[in-house]
């Protein structure tokens, strides 16, 4: 049985000990637990233990478990969006990472121009150049943000990023580093942009040195997911 509150104590030292060394600390990053595949009760407990950050990648998931816990916490969307989910995540979102075409783009704008609202979301890049992996690639971004400057109902808050798999959390680092770049660089001109999301179970702390202040944790809070 995996003990979600002495996991999430652990993992908010480790957060911390990171952040001291870039001169930041805990509140500086936000640890957002995905919860993907786990039930509402291990919610619940990493809730109770102070985890106000749920991440899920399927929106028949995220719209489930928002029934449960509604806005008692906040909602991100990590994984790939599909156009015609868009309309699903227009209310209860407080954050997509995974805007990462225009197709989606323009389909969020429109159903936001619908719906009345707007939508906080982070590019996702491909720093990896993978060909499985969504995201677009890095010489790509500027074009990309000039065309959703004009999307008023999207206000890019920063950029997300999923680094290759690696044996050795340190052979990230040059792609943290890559993005920390790029946040940097365009953060002069889109003043906005606030979040660098990147990190996860096993390389938050190299991620969070790098630069990063979203960390998206799913294993080392809830343990390993079955499927
Ligand atoms: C599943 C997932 C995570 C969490 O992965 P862990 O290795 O379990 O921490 C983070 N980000 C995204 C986009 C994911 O899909």
């Amino acid at each position: 049985m995996t003990d979600i509150y002495s996991n999430v104590q652990m993992i908010k030292e480790r957060v911390d000990a990171s952040a001291k060394k870039t001169g930041r600390e805990l509140s500086d990053i936000t640890i957002v637990a995905v919860s993907k595949t786990v039930g509402a009760d291990a919610v619940a407990h990493a809730q109770e233990a102070g985890i106000r950050n749920f991440g899920e990648n399927r929106v028949q998931e995220y719209l489930k478990k928002r029934e449960v816990f509604k806005d008692t916490v906040n909602w991100h969307i990590i994984g790939p969006l599909q156009r015609n989910k868009v309309k699903y995540i227009l209310d209860g979102v407080c954050l997509l990472h995974s805007l990462d075409r225009l197709s989606l783009a323009q389909e969020i704008q429109t159903q936001c121009e619908k719906n009345g609202t707007d939508i906080s979301a982070l590019v996702q890049l491909n720093i990896g150049r993978e060909p499985t992996k969504s995201g677009i690639y890095e010489e790509n971004l500027e074009r990309f943000l000039e065309e959703l400057s004009v999307m008023r109902r999207i206000r890019v808050c920063g950029l997300m990023a999923i680094p290759p798999m690696v044996q050795d959390a340190d052979d990230n680092r040059p792609y943290f580093q890559k993005m920390r770049t790029l946040f940097e660089k365009f953060r002069e001109a889109y003043p906005c942009m606030t979040y660098l999301s990147m990190g996860m179970s096993d390389d938050f702390e190299a991620a969070i040195e790098e630069g990063s202040n979203v960390v998206r944790i799913g294993t080392a809070v809830f343990g390993a997911r079955s499927n």
